[in-house]
């Protein structure tokens, strides 16, 4: 049986909106050392914006926005419900793609009006039209970077905010109290946008452009050191939250891929509430033993 004190806490964390599912994943909550978060839609609002269309081609931006919107239907990206809001919101009415194919965290290949369009992250699109990644010149601060190719041209940039989430410094700061020793951020977006967002954070690691192949491996590498937590949101978090020792899933708007994946689902849309979660995991386990 489980001593009463774990369960007293699951019920506690559960209060905080903080879903444990059971005592194992309350104990080792309780050693975590450290913590890799996810960039978009875990430590950012992941409602992203778009500031500025750049085409590269001579391609409208109303066109580039129209194409790159015909194929975002297809998937459930936080990224890429922004762009299709954003094209509704300019009145766009989208073409239905077809031939498509969803890497998840990279991006979406498709055909929209008989032409090829490939949308996704810098290295991503680039790879698939034989360009080069990192042409684009740097932005602003809490901004995230789409490219869209068409017909094998790389015909523009979005550049879209997506600001960090309220009192995601302080998060930190608590988490270090805590005893969380090292946090790391994992992110599939590009190096220099996800320095620019964190910048002030004073992150012990910055890890970019990762396939979600490449984040179980940053995850099974620290677990090295001691018990990771993971963090994350999004279907192509989903096998980093199973390879760590508690994955941690954002439940309210995540994809319920990560929720499944994960020990921990944050019921609330809050990512200040794992501070109070691991606080309760740590006093459960000292009554309980
Ligand atoms: P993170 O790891 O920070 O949560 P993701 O790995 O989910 O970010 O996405 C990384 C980048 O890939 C995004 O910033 C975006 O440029 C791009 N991307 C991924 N999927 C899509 C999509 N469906 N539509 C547009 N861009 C996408
Ligand atoms: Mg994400």
């Amino acid at each position: 049986a489980v001593p009463v004190a774990l369960v007293a806490g699951l019920s506690r964390a559960a209060h905080f909106g903080v879903l444990i599912k059971g005592a194992g994943p309350l104990e080792t909550m309780a050693r975590i050392r450290t913590l890799i978060l996810d960039k978009t839609g875990t430590l950012t609002d992941g409602r992203p914006q778009i500031v500025a269309i750049d085409s590269h081609d001579g391609m409208s931006e109303d066109e580039i926005l129209r194409l790159a919107a015909a194929l975002d239907q297809a998937s459930k990206h936080p990224v890429a419900q922004a762009v299709v809001a954003a094209a509704k919101a300019r009145g766009f009415v989208l073409p239905v793609p077809s031939d498509v194919a969803e890497i998840p965290g990279e991006g979406v290949l498709g055909h929209v009006d008989g032409q090829k369009v490939v949308i996704g992250g810098d290295g991503f699109v680039s790879s698939r039209v034989g360009g080069r990644a990192g042409d684009h010149p740097a932005m602003t601060a809490g901004a995230v970077l789409v490219a869209v190719a068409v017909d094998g041209r790389m015909v523009g940039h979005l550049v879209m905010s997506d600001p960090l989430r309220e009192g995601a410094g302080a998060m930190l700061d608590g988490l270090r109290r805590e005893g969380i020793a090292r946090i790391l951020l994992a992110t599939g977006d590009r190096a220099d946008v996800a320095e620019r967002v964190t910048d002030g954070l004073g992150l012990d690691g910055l890890r970019a452009g990762l396939t979600p192949d490449q984040k179980v491996l940053l995850v099974l590498t620290e677990r090295k050191r001691g018990p990771v937590m993971m963090v994350g949101d999004g279907v192509n978090d989903a096998p980093a939250l199973a390879a760590a020792d508690v994955g941690v899933a954002m439940g309210a708007r995540g994809a319920a891929a990560s929720a499944e994946a994960a020990d921990v689902v944050l019921l609330v849309d809050r990512i200040d509430r794992l501070g109070p979660g691991i606080e309760i995991a740590r006093a459960s386990r000292r009554i309980a033993v």
